[in-house]
């Protein structure tokens, strides 16, 4: 079989830990045979982001906004151990900070569903898709403790000097008071990420908020997400035959609980810090739980959602044998080679993709799958397999599909 070419390069964000050792297996075994991979490669492993000041973390992010689509491995987000661990010059923020504050885009974050890992609620049947507002709100909350009896205000000093002023609370005796913000700007660019994902994937999208209750605040975030939709999007819905849908925050959590899946959901940065962890729980594992970066711009950067895997990684070193999932790891390239052929109208790129996803879909459903999946799983008769072996299984799988 010929390899698959490619016109434009894809950015490649290499990382840390047991992740990169998955990276490189993925690219041998399931990417190289298969297509002459063009790409522009950025490491973003800790030691070469502490070499360059970070700035190859800044530089893949441009990369990104020259050519669209990104893949990237999880990286370690240094604390006070991996200061010591790497002997590094500064504890250099989160990559995944970093990338998203230059693109300026939502996460999505979607399970990988397969029979045999059934999520805890019964009805669920389609992956439901959680898109967080990563801006404001209690993250960039302005907090105090109140002593004692006193007056509390919110006031606003307009740069001419004029003042609004509100009373929060009279209060009597001691208490606690919180001020929190955002921006329309965010909120603009949060809804257009969030209609141009839903028509990317052809599905409904729905957001909620406790707009009853907070009327200028939750309110300002339902209206502009209607305004956005009616003047940008409303037609394109249509023609794509999905649709946007409103509810109070309380209503749509009942709903979800009873819904089938197969929607994109919308969050408010709070809700969505809360409802991605329980619906990643009860979809099963984080190991088949999937991420992508989309800025309003209309970039792209698709990762997995779990982290660099630590405990195994230390195992690998002492030589121990691992069983490491790199199921979301291989669905972050697929995701970016099926964008990178849509982009191009590379078909065959696109088709690879989609071969490859199912190829690790048969090969768990035929009982073949790492540690974390057999403890969770309903089929009998399972095969554990080692983090190589694994890989190769998939192989084997893909080799009769294509
Ligand atoms: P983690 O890497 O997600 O792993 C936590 C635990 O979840 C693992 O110890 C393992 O459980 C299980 N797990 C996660 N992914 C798995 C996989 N693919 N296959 C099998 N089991 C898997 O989180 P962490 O240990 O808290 O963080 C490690 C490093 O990752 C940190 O330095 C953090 O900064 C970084 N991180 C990066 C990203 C990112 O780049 N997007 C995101 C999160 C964390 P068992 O040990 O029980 O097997
Ligand atoms: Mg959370």
């Amino acid at each position: 079989m010929e390899k698959i070419k490619m016109a434009t390069p894809l950015v490649e964000m290499d990382g840390d830990e047991m992740t990169r050792i998955l990276w490189q297996m993925i690219k041998d075994e399931l990417l190289n045979p298969f297509i002459e991979l063009n790409t522009e490669y950025y490491d973003l492993g800790l030691e070469h982001r502490n070499a360059t000041d970070d700035q190859v973390t800044v530089d893949s992010a441009e990369a990104t906004k020259k050519y669209g689509v990104a893949v990237k491995c999880a990286t370690i987000t240094p604390n006070a151990a991996r200061m010591d661990e790497y002997d590094l010059k500064e504890m250099w923020k989160s990559p995944n900070g970093t990338i998203r504050a230059i693109l300026d885009g939502t996460v999505f974050r979607t399970p990988i569903v397969v029979k045999g890992i059934e999520p805890c609620v019964r009805n669920w049947k389609k992956p439901i898709t959680i898109a967080r507002h990563a801006y404001g709100d209690v993250y960039k909350g302005v907090e105090m403790k109140i002593p004692a009896a006193g007056k509390c205000e919110l006031v606003y000093t307009a740069e001419d000097g004029t003042e609004m002023r509100e009373t929060i609370h009279n209060f009597t005796g001691a208490g606690i008071v919180q001020g929190q913000h955002n921006v329309n700007a965010s909120i603009e660019s949060f809804a257009r990420s969030c209609f141009n994902y839903a028509l990317d994937q052809k599905q409904d999208l729905w957001f909620a908020t406790k707009d009853t209750i907070s009327k200028k605040y939750d309110h300002t975030f339902k209206d502009i997400f209607q305004e956005i939709f009616d003047a940008e999007y409303k037609e394109k819905f249509d023609a794509a035959g999905i649709e946007y849908f409103y509810t109070l925050i309380d209503d749509a959590v009942a709903r979800v609980m009873k819904s089938e899946g197969g929607y994109i959901w919308a969050c408010k940065n709070y809700d969505g810090d809360v409802m991605s962890d329980m619906v990643s729980s009860a979809f099963g594992s984080l190991a088949m739980m999937t991420s992508v970066l989309v800025s309003p711009d209309g970039y792209y950067e698709y990762e997995a959602a779990h982290g660099t895997v630590q405990r195994h990684y230390y195992k690998h070193l002492k030589g121990e044998e691992t069983s490491t999932n790199s199921v979301a790891t291989i669905f972050a390239w697929t995701g970016a080679l099926r964008k990178r052929g849509e982009l191009d109208n590379n078909q065959a790129l696109s088709d690879f993709a989609d071969k490859l996803e199912k190829a690790c879909i048969a090969t768990i459903e035929s009982g073949k799958m790492t540690k974390d999946l057999a403890l969770i799983t309903s089929l009998e008769n399972v095969t554990v397999l080692n983090s190589e072996n694994f890989i190769k299984e998939i192989r084997k799988t893909l080799e009769e599909i294509l």
